[in-house]
């Protein structure tokens, strides 16, 4: 037998070995290269079964978790395989490595091989692949927290899994979608996008799934403030994981749960999810993880007053930080830098492309850039409510409206509590973090019709449409009670703060300019402030300036 043949037999066994023994996979792999390589004057003659031996010795390290062999048993097949023109091996191994990449949190590497094996998947017309690493990008841009940049590749294999049905992909193309719109306040739709992933993954009779995407649905619930459901999505998550013993999202569903139970003061209980949360890491190793429970602990500790287990825990997480999330956190800086310049030389590609294929869909690009162009200019940066400007001529439009038809309308102006403190005491940044948190909890209390914006650093207006004083009174006091009893959770530490409202209105019949209404507002503000802070207070013709 030639040696040719005899690698073929040799890798059809050692293809059977992986799926019940990758660790022996591992070791038949090895001695058929080592062979290999001694009668090395002749590699041309074998290449395309040894880049078969390399492939099967990629996956087998893949499945014992031992990434940088696979990493390299991977590049040697795709080295191989180059010479010999086989796109849809290399597609697999392309997708194989960007996964690789992106377990060793280089996110950057692991885009650039996604991309290259997108443009194969769509070479092949094969939109199983295609909606797969379309997926696998969108995922890795969710990992990274540019989530608008993850939106267009997600909904592209969303639409390609319209008429191809791969429920799998789908459902957690779905999952992506869910997690990037409760990042970017498009949290109805992540709840949609949540439910269906569930749906599909019950479908599916897939527990993994399920738990999966019942997390992520806990998630989205605590973003519209629904803790109760959260809780429930949590609890489901926990049981499904557990059913079908899968570790990570058990560790996960206990770690969220240990959160809420923390946030709802029941602190033993708190303990002992995120006590079984780390647990669970542990068991797995997976650092990630462990370096959040630990901080979860530390959080739950010092706030129930142990402050020893507090401090203990405290010191693990920073072990654990300088030792493993720093060079993670560095990747992923370094990574959003080259995928800058990886996006811009991708989308000079894409252009010369759907110049000749599709121009129908660069046009939509470009309206689509032009209205960002336009957000930007309408929007305040920080708060990504509308600015003073552009709130104005808005609520002017509105008040012309009101009088004409002629229906009430009222304004409230809100200013933050001796916010000056919380930078003293905390730092900018941290300020800047409550004031994104405030306008969240304006923009969450508001109806469709009302208009919110940033006036000033620290103060926010709304307009509000066909409402009397009365009903403004109370939409006020609803957003003072939502913005007063939670506390807001910044990236160190949780603050909590008060704010003073000012309520002036329009009544039917009457007509101010807006000058006179925002002033109204502004004087019941004052008053707001003198007598106390953390009030409302409404405008009448008895009020002065003190
Ligand atoms: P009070 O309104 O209760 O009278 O007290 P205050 O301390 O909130 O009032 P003051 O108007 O004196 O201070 C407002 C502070 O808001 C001062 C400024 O540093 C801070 N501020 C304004 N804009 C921003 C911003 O964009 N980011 C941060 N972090 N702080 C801001
Ligand atoms: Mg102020
Ligand atoms: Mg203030």
């Amino acid at each position: 037998m030639d040696f040719s043949t005899k690698i073929q037999t040799l890798n059809l066994q050692a293809l059977e070995l992986q799926q019940t023994n990758p660790a022996n996979a591992v070791i038949m792999c090895r001695e058929i290269i080592d062979q290999a390589l001694q009668l090395n004057a002749e590699v041309p003659e074998f290449e395309d079964q040894l880049a078969q031996t390399y492939a099967i010795l990629g996956e087998s390290e893949h499945a014992l978790g031992n990434l940088s062999n696979a990493l390299e048993a991977y590049t040697h097949s795709l080295t191989l395989i180059e010479e010999i023109n086989d796109p849809a091996q290399t597609y697999k191994l392309l997708a194989n490595i960007g996964n690789v990449q992106g377990r060793l949190t280089n996110y950057a590497d692991s885009l650039e091989t996604r991309f290259r094996a997108l443009d194969i998947a769509s070479a092949l017309n094969d939109p199983h692949c295609e909606a797969e690493i379309l997926n696998a990008i969108g995922y890795t841009y969710v990992v990274l927290e540019q989530y608008s940049e993850a939106m267009p590749y997600l909904k592209r294999g969303l639409k390609l899994l319209q008429d191809h049905e791969h429920k799998n992909v789908l459902s957690y193309i779905l999952d992506s979608l869910c997690n990037a719109c409760q990042n970017l306040g498009e949290h109805e739709k992540a709840l949609e996008y949540g439910r269906r992933a569930y749906n599909l993954s019950k479908e599916l009779g897939d527990k993994t799934c399920q738990a999966t995407h019942l997390i992520s649905l806990g998630k989205a619930y605590l973003k519209i403030d629904n803790a109760p459901e959260a809780m429930r999505q949590f609890q489901a998550a926990l049981d499904t994981a557990k059913a079908d013993k899968y570790i990570p999202g058990a560790s996960l569903a206990h770690y969220h749960i240990g959160l809420l139970l923390t946030d709802w003061q029941q602190y033993k209980q708190s303990q002992e999810h995120l006590g079984a949360a780390l647990h669970l890491a542990e068991e797995i190793d997976s650092k990630h993880m462990i370096f959040q429970c630990h901080l979860a602990l530390a959080e739950m500790y010092k706030q129930s007053g142990n402050y020893k287990l507090a401090l203990m825990h405290h010191e693990q997480f920073h072990a654990i930080k300088e030792n493993v999330f720093d060079t993670e956190s560095r990747n992923q800086i370094h990574s959003i830098e080259v995928i800058h310049q990886l996006e811009a030389a991708r989308k000079d590609a894409e252009i010369y492309r759907l110049r000749n294929v599709e121009l129908t869909e660069e046009i939509e690009r470009r309206k689509q850039a032009e209205e960002g162009l336009k957000r930007a200019a309408i929007l305040d940066p920080l708060t990504s409510l509308y600015n003073r400007r552009y709130f104005i001529a808005q609520a002017k439009k509105e008040l012309t409206r009101s009088i004409r038809y002629p229906h009430p309308v009222a304004l409230l102006m809100l200013d933050i509590d001796h916010f000056k403190a919380v930078n003293d005491q905390y730092g900018h940044l941290v300020g800047d973090e409550v004031l994104i948190e405030i306008a969240n909890r304006i923009r969450r209390s508001l109806r469709k019709v009302d208009i919110p914006g940033r006036y000033g650093g620290e103060e926010f207006v709304v307009l509000l449409p066909e409402t009397d004083l009365a009903e403004a009174c109370q939409a006020a006091e609803r957003l003072r009670f939502s913005i007063t009893t939670k506390p807001t959770n910044t990236s160190r530490l949780t603050v909590l703060v008060t704010v003073s409202i000012g309520v002036a209105s329009m009544l039917t019949g009457e007509s101010l300019t807006m000058n006179e209404l925002i002033e109204r507002a502004d004087l019941a503000l004052y008053h707001a402030k003198q007598n106390g802070r953390n009030r409302v207070e409404a405008y009448s013709e008895e009020l002065q300036r003190g």
